[in-house]
């Protein structure tokens, strides 16, 4: 119900069972079904802009900051192939804010030594870290007090269950030291469902990383300005605001069926 024709909302789907998601790829594929007969031309897709990935009607470079940020950390966003073509994706934003060498992306969701040596030995090297919150994991906070700060960020972009399964599939991300951000900010991207108030996108945590790790907090006021004016152009235009499933149980206004896994149940339980 609350999801919105832009919004891919697949957060969602990890916690109500596969069967919605399944449902909506086989709908859009019926829905697709024609497409092949039309003539090419009226197929392409609506020109993007070249620096942000956006529609050029809807251009969020004069958003971005002029010249990259000057940072020090180099971040490594490991992608979900389903992430790169969602309609609503943040990373290009991400790499539009800075340096081509501080901002890796790499698209998969198996990662092996034999195929991914640079990426290996980035796993290897004892100042790396990867963003996964957990029991196992530290306070990025506490790291960055430390006289030498780490240099290296690995992030996962997906849904949460995509990220899980990148995480535990590959032993490489087991290498680097895991840490999770203790932040109270609440996600500003309100056009995508999150599980909870406090799950941030991967914009989102990539800036607030940034700035614990590069101490300026500058940094996440610059990379968050393309991510606010993206969601205000979407609400202007249509878009439904998308509180998060914790926002919704504990108002009452949660209206899908509950669901019947009692691993999944209980999950739910514990954002009332
Ligand atoms: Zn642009």
């Amino acid at each position: 119900m609350e999801r919105g024709a832009l919004a891919g909302g697949s957060a969602a789907a990890e916690v109500a069972g596969p069967a919605p998601t399944a449902a909506l790829a086989e709908e859009e594929r019926e829905s697709c079904a024609g497409l092949w007969e039309l003539p090419v031309e009226r197929c392409e897709r609506r020109p993007e802009c070249g620096r942000c990935g956006r529609p050029q009607k809807v251009c969020l470079c004069p958003f971005l900051p002029v010249h990259p940020l000057k940072v020090s950390t180099c971040l490594y966003i490991i992608q979900h192939p389903a992430e790169e073509s969602r309609v609503l994706r943040t990373v290009p934003l991400l790499v539009a804010c800075l340096p081509p060498d501080k901002c890796k992306v790499l698209i998969g969701r198996r990662f092996s030594e034999d195929r991914y040596p640079e990426l290996a030995a980035v796993c290897r090297n004892p100042s790396t870290l990867i963003l996964y919150p957990g029991a196992e994991a530290t306070n990025l906070e506490e790291i960055a007090l430390m006289p030498s700060s780490p240099s290296v960020m690995i992030i996962i972009d997906g849904t949460w269950s995509q990220a899980k399964d990148i995480f535990y599939k590959n032993s490489l991300f087991r290498l680097p030291k895991q840490v999770q951000l203790k932040t109270n900010i609440s996600s500003q991207y309100v056009i995508r469902t999150q599980p909870t108030n406090t799950c941030l996108s991967t914009l989102e945590c990539a800036a607030v990383a940034l700035t614990i790790m590069e101490k300026n907090k500058s940094i996440q006021e610059t990379i968050l300005r393309p991510l606010q004016a993206l969601c205000s152009f979407q609400l202007q235009h249509g878009a439904q605001i998308h509180h998060s499933k914790e926002h919704l149980l504990k108002n009452g206004l949660y209206d899908k069926p509950m669901p019947k896994n009692k691993r999944k149940l209980r999950r739910m339980e514990l954002l009332k």
